[in-house]
């Protein structure tokens, strides 16, 4: 047999977004991976959770055409009369029913791509990244949780001489950091919660890994921006705001922090994904005002606050 070398590093997706400007510094691409150690109650991409392909199906596209659950192994499609239904539960996620919904209701979301296919992407861009100081930026889902093929994919940014980010939630093993460190730039730390027992009821994980790997990731140096994102109903409240400015302070290195005024989770994606209702939070904007407000409270206890100045709305898990 002849020797074809070691196997090509692959993983799962579901975008990559070019010219974003939230990511991080300057123009970015923003490789969004698949899979998710957390389960927050005000999650906006329900489609990064599974680490696999995941089935969409938007209700408004249907036209009751039935082929779905002809061609389906599992019986997870049914009709209704002229109404079609689907059960989640049943799904083994084989994707023939894509392939025969001719309206396009039914679409696989996430695809599985090699570290050369993501690269071949993001180096269209190399000329943006150098003049507004971008570069590549991993998000998701959750990057490190498939973390040899991110770290393939720092690697790879870090021998063209791009600039890299990880937004994480922090939930891992302290060595995927400690391996990660020496291939990224900056680390855009999202810290959900303070209140250790809202923290888990909020995530569904424990507030302690995290809090012992974002102080890990400052000790040893690591440039490091904490960001929270304002949820009403969740932790839209005085004592997060507390809490944050405490952890905060307590880490003179941190590179900044930004509390993120996040949009609720658009009713499309709630139907395309099938979110349980039960588990999402209120949808509701943030006060606005209250969010500047907090803003100058960390600006007056010393933070580098990286809040654009007025509180844009945007989106984030
Ligand atoms: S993806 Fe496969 S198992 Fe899932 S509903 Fe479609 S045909 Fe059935
Ligand atoms: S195949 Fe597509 S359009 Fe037809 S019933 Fe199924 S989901 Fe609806």
């Amino acid at each position: 047999m002849p020797d074809t070398g070691p196997p090509e590093l692959r993983g799962n997706i579901f975008e990559i977004q070019r010219f974003s400007i939230h990511d991080g510094p300057g123009i970015r691409t923003t490789v969004f991976m698949k899979g998710c150690p957390l389960r927050c109650v005000w999650c906006h991409n329900p489609e990064s959770i599974s680490p696999e392909p995941s089935l969409a199906f938007d209700p408004r596209l249907c036209i009751g055409c039935g082929y779905c659950s002809r061609v389906c192994p599992r019986g997870a499609h049914g009709m209704d009369g002229t109404v079609h239904t689907l059960d989640r539960s049943k799904c083994a996620v084989c994707g023939k029913c894509t392939e025969h919904c001719y309206a396009q209701a039914l679409e696989f979301v996430g695809r599985r791509v090699s570290v050369d296919e993501v690269m071949n992407e993001v180096l269209r861009d190399a000329p943006f990244y150098e003049t507004s100081g971008g570069g590549m930026t991993l998000s998701g889902g959750e990057p490190t949780f498939q973390v040899d093929f991110a770290m393939g994919l720092l690697h790879a940014a870090r021998n063209h001489g791009i600039h890299t980010v990880v937004q994480t939630c922090g939930y891992a093993e302290a060595a995927v950091f400690e391996a990660m460190m020496p291939l990224v730039d900056l680390f855009l730390f999202d810290i959900k919660e303070t209140d250790p027992e809202k923290h888990l009821a909020f995530t569904g994980v424990s507030f302690r890994r995290i809090h012992q790997n974002l102080r890990m990731l400052h000790d040893h140096g690591a440039a490091v921006i904490l960001r929270s994102p304002i949820i009403p109903g969740c932790n839209e409240c005085e004592d997060f705001v507390a809490g944050i400015e405490t952890l905060a302070t307590s880490l003179p290195n941190l590179a900044g922090v930004e509390l993120m005024a996040c949009n609720p989770l658009s009713e499309s994606k709630v139907q395309r994904f099938g979110v349980n209702p039960a588990s999402r939070a209120p949808a509701a904007r943030p006060n606005a005002d209250l969010v500047e407000r907090w803003c100058e409270r960390l600006r007056a206890a010393g933070l580098r606050v990286r809040n654009e100045p007025s509180s844009r709305a945007q989106t984030g898990d």
